[in-house]
């Protein structure tokens, strides 16, 4: 049997960084990663047998918990009617019907193979249905790895210091602006200085790539009216809060129609999907039925479309967000009450489903507060809570995750590791 240090020695020689995808590589709290031999409910096995209570999730879409049997037999049926067709399928118009059924503003839409690829044909959508060339995102945002997108990003591109990435063109980047999170006198002032040429506004309706900070009440209120009054586009980045925070998403929780909406994770149960998709009067201008280019060889993918659509029907049962919206103010309340015991400086954010923890006093409505927090204190709370058990995400700047399969019995397990993980980040 391998070792997770073995296995990340091997991969070090081959992966850069040893991963496939870089916060996974505990670059950001220090130590190796462990590599995940199974996974059921809300729990993850390492290749050495330990095992995790884990708030990750698969960054996503394991809302309902791992390996979720409703799920596994979808796929299963799926797989035995073959891989991939390379023709339409009737479970992807299927799966267009369960998305627009559970999220109005989609009139019409196009399924994609990831997040990136839905925020990336989002935005060439906005363009050129506009034509004009700006877009603007929000400093600590995260919208994938499009060029357009690395300009001030967060996730792993804030956790690596790294706000726009070589190899993005000057050129591009400069077609990007930025604005603070929450600050609607800046979008105010930038669009009274550049609205003419702008083509979109792309925001995370939650943000959950700088840890998880709610939008406060009139931000997206004031996105929404100066994209309508300079007919901008306002795209809702919904990849992490679809499905997520209400059956219906961020703009069902916070009653704001977007013209534009990117999904991913939840959508795919755990396949490679993501989808965009909006007003039809803008989609039909997608080829075939319009100009704008946009495909994917394995776009509609039949078995992650069994795998989706088995999730959306978990996801829209009744009383499936308000039970998840408990265990997190549950679980949150009881990290800031342990945090008081301790004398330990912290706050916490939460939407159903989703919350983010600070080393701070708080409260945290913006990037700058984010990134003010004692970083190494979540690094020492991190190492301790996963000695016990307990993985959260990898940095400071990454949302958690509640899914379904987190009962009353795991959320005391991970109180009671906090209790002396808190101690941990005081003693040292
Ligand atoms: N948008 C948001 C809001 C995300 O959180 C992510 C991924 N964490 C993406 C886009 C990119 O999705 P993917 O990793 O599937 O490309």
């Amino acid at each position: 049997m391998s070792s997770n240090h073995e296995l990340f020695q091997r991969a070090g020689e081959l992966l850069p960084g040893g991963v496939n995808s870089p916060v996974r590589a505990f670059n950001a709290v220090g130590g190796e990663p462990f590599f995940t031999a199974r996974a059921d409910g809300p729990y993850l096995w390492d290749v050495e047998g330990k095992r995790y209570i884990d708030y990750v999730g698969s960054w996503g879409p394991m809302i309902a918990g791992h390996n979720h049997p409703h799920v596994r037999e979808a796929v299963q049926r799926a797989v035995a009617g073959g891989l991939s067709f390379g023709t339409p399928c009737a479970a992807e118009v299927a799966m267009a019907e369960a998305i627009t059924r559970l999220v109005p503003s989609i009139e019409m839409l196009r399924m994609v193979n990831s997040g990136t690829e839905a925020t990336m044909a989002a935005i060439r959508l906005a363009r050129g249905a506009t034509g004009r060339s700006i877009i603007v995102k929000f400093e600590g945002g995260y919208h994938g790895v499009g060029d357009s997108f690395l300009v001030k990003a967060g996730s792993g591109a804030l956790t690596f210091g790294v706000p726009s990435s070589p190899g993005v063109p000057k050129a591009l980047a400069d077609l990007t602006l930025t604005l603070p999170y929450n600050d609607t006198d800046a979008a105010r002032a930038l669009f009274a200085e550049h609205g003419q040429q702008i083509a979109c506004v792309i925001v995370e309706p939650v943000a959950g790539n700088m840890n998880c900070i709610p939008p406060l009440p009139g931000f997206l209120e004031t996105l929404r009216a100066l994209c309508t009054q300079y007919s901008a586009v306002l795209i809702f980045d919904e990849v992490m809060t679809g499905f997520r925070v209400a059956p219906g998403g961020a703009q069902q929780l916070y009653g704001i129609t977007p013209d534009l909406t990117t999904l991913g994770k939840i959508i795919g149960g755990g396949m490679p999907v993501g989808a965009y998709g909006g007003r039809r009067e803008l989609m039909r201008q997608i080829a075939p039925s319009g100009p704008i280019y946009q495909a994917g060889t394995l776009s509609g993918n039949p078995v992650a479309m069994a795998a989706g659509l088995a999730m959306l029907e978990l996801v829209a049962r009744p009383g499936f967000h308000a039970a998840l919206e408990q265990t997190t103010m549950h679980l949150c309340a009881g990290f800031e009450t342990l945090a008081r015991e301790q004398g330990v400086p912290f706050t916490s954010n939460h939407v159903p489903a989703m919350f983010g923890l600070f080393f701070h006093v708080g409260p945290v409505h913006s990037y700058a507060a984010a990134t003010a927090a004692d970083i190494p204190a979540f690094s020492r709370f991190f190492h301790a809570m996963l000695a016990r058990g307990v993985y959260l995400a990898p940095s400071a700047f990454e949302a958690g995750f509640m899914s379904s399969a987190h009962g009353q019995s795991e959320i005391e397990q991970t109180l009671e590791a906090a209790r002396h993980a808190f101690r941990a980040v005081v003693q040292s």
